[in-house]
């Protein structure tokens, strides 16, 4: 069995990590510098959403992979922990505003074609029978019939003690303050003083990744500030499903609340709410469902998204042996856990994947600026 591995960062992508690696018998410890899962992957929409947006195309194949394995992955989760996290499979309506609607309605059809995500345009009459609460003014719309959305906070707590019902050990409040290096090979990390040997580690630690000593050159991560306002509101209003335009979405909870969002601003570490932002996410809910004009503010908070240069996770073995990383998953790391959890498992246990990583490696950015400096 050896020393196991050591994951670097507790949220949905470590948690999840862990999990599948316990499952396939291997010892495994998570390490997190504060309580896990209070980052990220609480704070985000949990909208699950394989769709192509802008520049992730290669991203379209992993996020349909990781989306198929949703319902046995929660129904696992669920299974070892006791706990529920709020899966629902529901298609996303996506809708237009303006005099360009139909112009850019044809624009996100015709991209989400064209990498193989399904998609129907649906007249507004069409789209306000499904959500009778859509605004008229809508101009047009599709639906992505195979989405869906979950309790990011619910499943991230569930990923947590399911990974710790399996025997994973997890070290609250132990930051990492450096990667073990012997013989060119990484032996293990340092957390809060203490060494700890593994014979993998794994960087799974979000936007922070790239504060680790020796991972910044693999994982050159930043912090993408979103905020974001949940809402309750009184019938007669009723959002079935995720609805979004160009400016924001909705999000329902099956508990009654609805989460909107969001705002992506480079503001460094600092998780702040702001006016400005509460005012664009509250306006975008607004012009999607007007009703919502009225509904009750009963949370506001913000959140730093894992960004990366190109916008595409950090995913596999670095050049050092025994380094894998598990980062850098932006704006999808829900969506992205299960498939995540795969082939870093992939990875460890049989040297490769089953799938093409290669836009995902955590060499590229060193390719890059050799390249860059020649
Ligand atoms: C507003 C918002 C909305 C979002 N909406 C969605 C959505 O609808 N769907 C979707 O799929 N994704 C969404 N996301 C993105 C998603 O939340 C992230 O991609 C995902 O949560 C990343 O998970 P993670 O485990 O890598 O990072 P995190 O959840 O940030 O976890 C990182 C962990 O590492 C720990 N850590 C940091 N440094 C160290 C260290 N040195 N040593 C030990 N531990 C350390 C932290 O304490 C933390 O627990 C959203 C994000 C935001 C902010």
């Amino acid at each position: 069995v050896g020393a196991g591995v050591l994951i670097v960062g507790g949220g949905m992508i470590g948690g999840s990590i862990a999990c599948e690696l316990a499952r396939h018998g291997l010892r495994v410890q998570i390490f997190d510098r504060q309580q896990p899962g209070l980052e990220a992957s609480w704070a985000a929409a949990g909208m699950l959403a394989p769709t192509e947006s802008h520049e992730t195309r290669p991203l379209v194949p992993l996020a349909q992979a990781s989306f198929d394995l949703y319902p046995a992955f929660v129904a696992a989760v669920e299974e070892a922990s006791g706990l529920k996290a709020g899966f629902v499979a529901s298609a996303g309506l996506h809708v237009f505003f303006g005099d360009r609607a139909e112009a850019e309605r044809d624009e996100v059809l015709s991209l989400n074609r064209s990498v193989g995500v399904s998609v129907e345009a649906v007249d507004v009459a069409e789209a306000r029978r499904l959500e009778p609460g859509l605004n008229p003014a809508a101009r047009a719309a599709l639906v992505f019939p195979n989405e869906g959305r979950v309790d990011n906070r619910a499943l991230t707590d569930a990923v947590l003690a399911a990974a710790s019902k399996l025997g994973v050990g997890i070290h609250r409040g132990k930051p990492v303050e450096a990667i073990e290096i012997e013989n060119g090979r990484c032996v293990g990390v340092r957390a809060a003083e203490e060494t700890f040997a593994g014979d993998w580690v794994v960087m799974a630690a979000g936007c922070f990744s790239a504060q680790v000593p020796g991972a910044e050159r693999y994982a050159p991560t930043r912090p993408v500030r979103g905020q974001m306002v949940a809402l309750r509101y009184a019938e007669p209003v009723r959002v079935a499903q995720v609805i979004r335009s160009e400016r924001g979405y909705v999000v329902p909870r099956e508990d009654g609340r609805l989460v909107a969002g969001s705002t992506l601003e480079d503001a460094g570490f600092e998780k702040r709410v702001t006016p400005e932002g509460l005012s664009q996410i509250l306006r975008a809910a607004a012009e999607l469902v007007p009703a919502l004009s009225s509904a009750a503010v009963v949370e506001t908070w913000s959140g730093l998204r894992p960004g990366t240069p190109d916008h595409l996770p950090i995913l596999g073995p670095t050049d050092l042996p025994g380094l894998l990383m598990a980062t850098g998953h932006y704006r999808n790391g829900i969506l992205l856990a299960p498939f995540t959890a795969r082939l870093i498992r992939e990875w460890i246990v049989q040297g490769e994947v089953s799938v093409e990583a290669g836009a995902f490696s955590p060499l590229r950015f060193e390719r890059q600026s050799f390249q860059a400096t020649r």
